[in-house]
């Protein structure tokens, strides 16, 4: 079974990449939309969970291997797997994103930037990785030849964690990098990391929160991670419960709406298990997907 959606954009050739699933309390999903809608639009099971994907993106540049968020990784204890209901271990111990980018002949080392949307356990974990046979359980880069990128605030925002955010922060998952220096910060408001990829600060998951925007020759696609984590989120208000400030989660989704519609965007969803992503179109109810890609057949 395939983990890959390929797709053009422009100039570039960009790969959704399955790194797993996980399952999340569906109330906290939608946040204030009652069960009894958004359970017409997605099923929970018997604890209460939905179905997410942990999808990243990989970028195929002429500057190297761009690669979006890591998914989960392999380094929670068997508790936490079942507790958020992780399906995403690969071939020798590694993860199914290391499986997917074997299947498009990429390595792990092949990887020349990794950027974290936030720091996320979810959206992060991947970064770092635990060899299998390693009975000292050393933390190192799963990425060893990359340089990865994160945003300076949400590392802060990360190291002081609170009583509530406190449980999506594991420095394991980025500590060892910023140490070594081999993760890099951006300041300010939006950045370049390789000519047509762009980070824009979207906040609202978290204050620092980033999603990611590709250009290339008048096409665009955007990946707005946890600000859109799957099309039943495209309605304004159907916001995760999850978010630290709701509010602004609103106002930047109504700005990458009014960009993205006008721009003709498409779009990739990180945690929609059925419906990779599509373009970005104004319909009766707001903002809608046309042209819906569908997820590869991912189930383990
Ligand atoms: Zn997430």
């Amino acid at each position: 079974m395939s983990r890959v959606t390929t797709m053009q954009v422009g100039k570039l050739r960009v790969h959704a990449l399955e790194a797993g699933i996980q399952h999340l309390d569906g109330g906290a999903m939608f946040g204030v939309v009652p069960k009894p809608l958004w359970e017409k639009r997605i099923a929970a099971d018997a604890r209460n969970r939905i179905r997410l994907a942990m999808r990243t993106l990989l970028i195929e540049h002429d500057d190297g291997l761009v690669l979006v968020d890591s998914g989960l990784g392999n380094k929670e204890t068997q508790k936490f797997l079942d507790i958020y209901g992780i399906e995403n271990a690969g071939a020798d111990g590694r993860t199914a994103l290391e499986d997917a980018l074997a299947e498009l002949g990429h390595r792990p080392e092949d990887v020349k930037v990794v950027v974290s949307t936030h720091l996320h356990f979810d959206h992060a974990g991947g970064n770092t990785f635990i060899a299998p046979d390693d009975a000292e359980r050393r933390v190192q880069p799963t990425f060893p030849n990359a340089r990865y990128v994160a945003h300076r605030r949400e590392y802060a925002y990360a190291a002081h964690a609170n009583e509530r955010t406190t449980a999506s922060y594991f420095p394991h998952n980025y500590a060892p990098l910023i140490e070594s220096g081999q993760m890099q910060m951006i300041d300010g408001p939006a950045g370049t990391v390789v000519p047509g990829v762009r980070v824009m600060v979207t906040p609202g998951h978290t204050p620092w929160h980033m999603s990611v925007l590709l250009e290339s020759a008048g096409e665009g696609l955007l990946f707005p991670a946890d600000t859109v984590p799957t099309a039943h989120h495209l309605p304004l208000p159907w916001i995760m419960g999850y978010d630290v400030e709701p509010l602004r989660t609103l106002e930047s989704k109504r700005a990458l709406y009014y960009r993205g519609m006008a721009e003709g965007w498409r779009v990739v969803f990180e945690h929609d298990a059925d419906t990779v992503g599509g373009r970005m179109v104004s319909g009766e109810k707001g903002t809608e997907l046309a042209e819906r890609m569908g997820a590869p057949a991912a189930s383990p």
